[in-house]
């Protein structure tokens, strides 16, 4: 029997993936996905993550302002965010802080992912936290403010391994992508034997983070560009990958996925 799969974080929103829509949520039948997290980025992509959740039974959506496009928010992003929020179950995701993208605005950054993270913590939803090059700060911030009690996600964490206990302690959990399958990433595949089982959680964040070819069941090319993306029917041999990594049955890592997608986000679900 295959498992049931969760994909806690990805994009299916993303214009490289409209086109491309009906089949892909065909595949995802077929390969027995069970839920997917499907997250905005910005104020103009928050439509189209809810008509999917009303289209798809398998969506659950979030809603949320990422660290890239904090410079291009209108004047009442904020009431727009609450509006969609109300619309349906949702949680609050991608934001967070990164000191890596060109150009970048810490006290914007700061101030808007408060402002969510804030919100979380108002309506007990949990987040996806996005963070590249500002793990000290991001653990400053959320050992000062109160979080949502259902916990929150780490999305593609990269952080270093010291961090985990102290962020477990604040209710984390720590999703592995299948970008860390790369060969490269030997730091971060390190890293993800020390999370908690009871912390682990597997995302494909398609229309990004291709896998390595060994993990790329379903090959898909960018319409405009002409390049590879990720196919969130990859999530499949994500599991795969996890499954190695860890040495452990994929039954076994299936289950425990299952069980902390939904202690973090069950009360999303239908
Ligand atoms: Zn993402």
């Amino acid at each position: 029997m295959s498992p049931r799969l969760f994909d806690t974080h990805n994009h299916l929103q993303d214009a490289p993936l409209t086109a491309h829509r009906a089949v892909i949520l065909e595949e995802l039948d077929r390969q027995g996905l069970v839920k997917m997290v499907v997250n905005g980025t910005q104020e103009q992509d928050w439509p189209a993550v809810l008509a999917l959740a009303r289209q798809s039974s398998k969506v659950i959506p979030a809603f949320g302002l990422h660290p890239w496009y904090v410079a291009q928010r209108s004047a009442n992003w904020q009431s727009t965010l609450l509006h969609h929020l109300d619309q349906t179950p949702a949680g609050i995701g991608e934001i967070g802080l990164d000191r890596w993208i060109e150009g970048y605005d810490s006290p914007q950054q700061e101030a808007v992912f408060l402002w969510q993270w804030q919100m979380a913590t108002e309506r007990n939803l949990p987040v996806s936290i996005h963070c590249l090059r500002a793990w000290g700060r991001l653990l400053e911030l959320l050992q000062q403010e109160p979080g949502p009690r259902c916990g929150f996600l780490l999305h593609s964490y990269g952080g270093p391994q010291e961090m985990i206990q102290p962020l477990v302690k604040l209710g984390a959990y720590f999703s592995i992508s299948g970008y860390f399958a790369h060969e490269r990433k030997t730091r971060q595949r390190e890293t993800f034997r020390h999370v908690p089982p009871d912390r682990l959680l597997i995302e494909t964040d398609a229309p990004d983070m291709l896998p390595p070819q060994n993990y790329i069941g379903f090959p898909l090319l960018d319409d405009a560009s002409g390049k590879p993306i990720n196919h969130p029917a990859n999530i499949s041999a994500i599991y795969r990958f996890v499954a190695e990594l860890l040495h452990e049955p994929i039954a076994l890592v299936a289950q425990r996925a299952e069980e902390n997608f939904q202690r973090l986000f069950g009360g999303l679900m239908q």
